[in-house]
């Protein structure tokens, strides 16, 4: 598993264009699993951390009609399935 997967997330071009969604021609998006969420303090009830996960499953959904890929362990992968649908 490559290390650096999420260097230049979205951000230095290095990962191909999405392209348009092929039933839909909406707009598609690059999804992991993992999260970003808010730790509270359970006694003050105040904001204290950010809990952040990097996911390690990617895919490709459409944002019009819920299309998506298979997941896969990169998102190069993930966005060279979605391209190459049909
Ligand atoms: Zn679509």
């Amino acid at each position: 598993m490559n290390e650096d997967k999420y260097n230049g997330w979205n951000d230095d071009g290095s990962f191909p264009p999405i392209e348009k969604c092929p039933f839909c021609s909406g707009s598609a998006k690059l999804c992991d699993n993992g999260y970003e969420r808010p730790v509270i303090d359970p006694d003050t009830g105040a904001y204290i951390d950010m809990e952040i996960s990097e996911g390690d499953t990617f895919w490709c959904e459409c944002e019009s009609c819920g299309a998506t890929t298979h997941g896969k362990g990169s998102p190069e992968a993930a966005i060279t399935e979605w391209n190459h649908r049909v």
